[in-house]
C-alpha cells in the first residue's frame, strides 16, 4: 500500500499487560485492532482505567505493545529503530496531553517551538522560520499578547491551547489527544473541542481519548 492511501493508524491485535518483578500483572489491553482513516475525527471512550492512555502511548510510539502491531501512515513503527522511531514520532504526530505537559520555566513562545529543538532538527530547519510559524499558531490561538508569559501565568484554557499549538508546530497530519479537557471548566473544555473539530475540518485526523460521553 502506498503510504498516501494507507490508514494514519493501522492496530492490529494489540496486548499490552503492566508489571513484573513479583506482583501479579495486569492485563490492559487484549487483542485490539482497528483502522483510523486520514481525516477521521474518532473518539475512543471508556471509564478511568479501562486503559486508554496505555492505548494513547502505544499508537504515538511511545510503549511498544507485548504482541501486535501499529502502522503509521503505512509504517510499522516498531519494526524501526528507537532513533528511526522519534524522528517519526515528532515529525507526523501531535500530541496533547491532559496535564498539558508544557515547561514551566519557559515561556509560552518557546514551549510552543519545542517539537523545533532536537538536535537534528535544528540542523535541519530554519529556527526563524519556526518561531514565525510558532507565532502564528500563537495568534490563531487567541494567545499573541501571551508569547512571554510563563504556563503559571495562564488559565488551564490557555495552557491548553499552548499545548495544542505545541501540537500544530510540525505540519502534522495526526493528533492524538488524552482527555483534552479533562482539566478544564466547561467553557474552555468546549473550546478545544471546538479547536479539534476545526483542525479535522481543515483536514487533520484527530484521535480524542474521553472518559465523557
Ligand atoms: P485510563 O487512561 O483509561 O484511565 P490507563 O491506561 O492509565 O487507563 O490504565 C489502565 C490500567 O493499567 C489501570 O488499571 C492502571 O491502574 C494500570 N496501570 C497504568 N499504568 C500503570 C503502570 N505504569 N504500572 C502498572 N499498572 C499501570
Ligand atoms: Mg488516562
Amino acid at each position: 500500500m502506498s503510504p498516501d492511501s494507507a490508514p494514519v493508524i493501522q492496530a492490529r491485535n494489540l496486548s499490552f499487560s503492566y508489571g513484573s518483578g513479583g506482583g501479579p500483572r495486569v492485563t490492559v489491553l487484549s487483542d485490539v485492532s482497528f483502522d483510523i482513516r486520514r481525516g477521521d475525527f474518532v473518539a475512543i471512550q471508556g471509564p478511568s482505567g479501562s486503559g486508554k492512555s496505555t492505548l494513547f502511548y502505544l499508537l504515538g510510539a511511545l510503549l511498544a505493545p507485548d504482541s501486535g502491531r501499529v502502522w503509521l501512515g503505512g509504517t510499522d513503527v516498531f519494526a524501526l529503530s528507537a532513533d528511526e522511531r522519534a524522528w517519526l514520532r515528532n515529525e507526523k504526530i501531535g500530541f496533547v496531553f491532559q496535564q498539558f505537559h508544557l515547561l514551566a520555566r519557559a515561556s509560552v513562545l518557546d514551549n510552543i517551538l519545542l517539537p523545533a529543538s532536537y538536535p537534528a532538527e535544528r540542523e535541519a530547519t530554519d529556527q526563524a522560520e519556526m518561531e514565525t510559524r510558532a507565532r502564528e499558531l500563537a495568534a490563531r490561538l487567541g494567545l499573541e499578547s501571551h508569547l512571554h508569559h510563563l504556563p503559571n501565568q495562564l488559565s488551564g484554557g490557555q495552557q491548553q491551547r499552548v499545548a495544542i499549538a505545541r501540537a500544530l508546530l510540525k505540519d502534522v497530519d495526526l493528533i492524538l489527544a488524552d482527555e483534552p479537557t479533562g482539566n478544564l471548566d466547561s467553557k474552555n473544555a468546549e473550546q478545544t473541542l471546538q479547536l479539534l473539530e476545526e483542525l479535522n475540518r481543515q483536514g487533520k485526523t484527530i484521535v480524542l481519548i474521553t472518559h465523557d460521553s
